[in-house]
């Protein structure tokens, strides 16, 4: 996290990057090889780098992964918009009305022991 001047020339290059980087894609998790989808929520304020998992929770998976501690986001997909992750608070969720895909924090799998203790 770095402070950011005032709007300069730098800042419109940079939402050009911040749209690049809010779009969704799919690759491998640099520790563990796993495929995960990363993007940047398209919040202003306070925006966040997701790594999630790629499979759709339904509402028990949802609640498993939220026990466990890991966040989960929606995976909006619009007909005339890009596909986002968004941050998806405990309101959204109760408004009951949520269609999008859940889906969870990516977490990597333990380590063998040996790279543990390097
Ligand atoms: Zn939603
Ligand atoms: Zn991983």
């Amino acid at each position: 996290m770095t402070a950011r001047p005032t709007r300069t020339l730098g800042d419109v290059v940079q939402a050009r990057i911040d749209a690049h980087a809010e779009t969704p894609h799919t690759g491998p998790c640099p520790r563990c090889g796993a495929d995960i989808i990363t993007a940047r929520t398209p919040d202003r304020v306070a925006a966040v780098d997701v790594r999630a998992d790629p499979t759709p929770l339904d509402p028990a998976a949802e609640i498993l992964a939220r026990l466990a501690g890991r966040l989960t986001w929606c995976l909006t997909r619009g007909e005339h918009t890009a596909d986002r992750i968004r941050w998806r608070g405990t309101e959204h969720i109760a408004t009951g009305r949520c269609t999008h895909t859940v889906i969870a924090d990516h977490r990597c799998p333990p380590q063998p022991i040996q790279e543990t203790l390097l």
